[in-house]
């Protein structure tokens, strides 16, 4: 018989070291499910009909100090790593992955890569106000013309004595309507630069919200510039360090959507293992035929698999520690995942998965983003392949993550798998 008081859950002491290498990681995802379950969770459809961030929630996390997760505790931050990010977004998701969206946009996409290519004068300036979330952030890098093909992007920034002068449209940037602040990257003489634009600089505007499929907890918009005037002491680092800028932080971006997927899909899982024991048909549980359990059974692995590979690249990601291949390997498993198992999850629900008084239909087209945001599917096969060609770096290469991942993988004991299934 299986123990009931056991969970899937129920991780293995390898299992804890990889998901939680440390007692301040544990007590990090003890706080933030806590707040996720209380304050997150009971907001989460009324956002998602508003389409429009939460702010006073969002201003929360501020106080639990998570907008600032990977600065240094001496700047004002919870001087955490990477692992950590990973843990917050993974919690977050398994309630408002749209919520979570914004929150990954202000504290990796603008506070990180703001602190690790700023001076002390720009720091100064910006950086109580986006720690404590008085101040919103975003990151312009997209463009109309130009997603993929990031590099080809034509916004320009001239100088002009002590001013740059900005022109172009940056397009789908997550806290564009309530952002105050953004990091925007343009071309000074061909060469891609980074700018702390923010409301106050002349000449920025943005659209309307873009109504979207999912990830309705936050909003988008464009970015407007129309000879728009950014103080030269809003460059930052030199013209031309803005590439260094952009690929460094995309993987931490990369790496915390892949934490996403599991978060969507440890939620799916959850909610599926329950349907499936409490559903009756043919006056039996829907868990003891064989079809529904294929449908948990691979969803666990498939979400465990995604885990251990996400948590696995986090440990080797870092301000100095370039791993793009690991950060594209991690989204390009994981992305999928959640997907995947929000959609097995609704399949063993039939009709009440479909319908909106549960939160799997939101899950789903939340998933969905995060195989396009962030870099597509498509944009990560073709990364890995070129980056991999000449042979990869031996302590980077997928095999060798695979490798290390799969011994945790083979160590869950059987229980886990099939917890609250009463065995056919
Ligand atoms: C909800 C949401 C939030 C976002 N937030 C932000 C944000 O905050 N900041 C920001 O800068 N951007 C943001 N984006 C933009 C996102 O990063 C881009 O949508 C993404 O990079 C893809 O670019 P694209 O949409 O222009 O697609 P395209 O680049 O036009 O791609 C279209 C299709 O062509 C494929 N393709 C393109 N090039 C190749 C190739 N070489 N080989 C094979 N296939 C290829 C793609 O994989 C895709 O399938 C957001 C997008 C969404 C939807």
């Amino acid at each position: 018989m299986s123990d009931p008081s056991l969970t899937w859950r129920s991780y293995s002491p390898s299992q804890q070291q990889l998901f939680a290498p440390s007692e301040e990681h544990s007590m990090l995802r003890e706080m933030v499910a806590d707040f996720t379950e209380n304050r997150v969770e009971p907001q989460a459809e009324e956002y998602d009909t508003k389409e429009c961030l939460n702010q006073d929630l969002f201003r929360e996390l501020g106080d639990l100090g998570l907008l600032g997760i990977t600065i240094p505790s001496e700047h004002g931050g919870a001087g955490m790593d990477a692992v950590a990010a990973v843990i917050a977004h993974e919690e977050l998701s398994k309630s408002d992955p749209g919520f979570c969206l914004a929150y990954l946009a202000h504290s990796m996409l603008f506070v990180n890569n703001f602190f690790y290519c700023s001076n002390e004068e720009q720091r100064t300036r910006y950086l109580d106000k986006v720690l404590t979330g008085e101040w919103i952030g975003g990151m312009g890098m997209t463009e109309p013309g130009h997603g993929t093909d990031v590099i080809g992007m034509t916004t320009t920034a001239i100088r002009h004595g002590d001013k740059y002068i900005l022109n172009g449209t940056k397009t789908y940037i997550t806290n564009g309507p309530e952002g105050y602040v953004f990091l925007v990257y343009a071309k000074t003489d061909g060469k891609l630069s980074t700018f702390l634009v923010d409301r106050s600089c002349p000449g920025m505007s943005t659209s309307n919200h873009i109504p979207k499929m999912g990830m309705r907890g936050s909003s988008m918009s464009e970015l407007i510039f129309e000879d728009c005037e950014v103080p030269a002491e809003n460059l930052l680092g030199e013209e031309g360090s803005g590439l260094t800028h952009m690929m460094r932080n995309l993987e931490l971006e990369r790496l915390t959507l892949a934490a996403m997927s599991t978060g969507i899909a440890e939620r799916c899982l959850d909610i599926m293992i329950k349907y499936g024991a409490e559903r009756v048909a043919f006056g039996q549980p829907i868990n003891r035929f064989g079809q529904i359990q294929r449908y948990i059974a691979e969803s666990f692995a498939m979400t465990q698999a995604a885990r251990c590979l996400v948590y696995q690249v986090a440990q080797n990601v870092g301000p100095d520690i370039r791993n793009r291949i690991g950060s594209d390997a991690a989204k390009l498993f994981a992305a999928p995942v959640g997907k995947q198992v929000a959609d097995h999850a609704m399949q063993v629900m039939g009709g009440a998965g479909y319908c909106r008084e549960y939160p799997l239909e939101r899950l789903l087209r939340d998933a969905k983003l995060l195989e396009i945001g962030g870099g597509t599917l498509e944009s990560h096969q073709k990364n890995l392949t070129k980056d991999g060609h000449p042979p990869f770096e031996h302590h980077q290469t997928v095999e060798s993550m695979l490798l290390r991942a799969l011994p945790v993988a083979a160590s869950i004991p059987s229980w886990v798998y099939y917890p609250s299934i009463t065995p056919c």
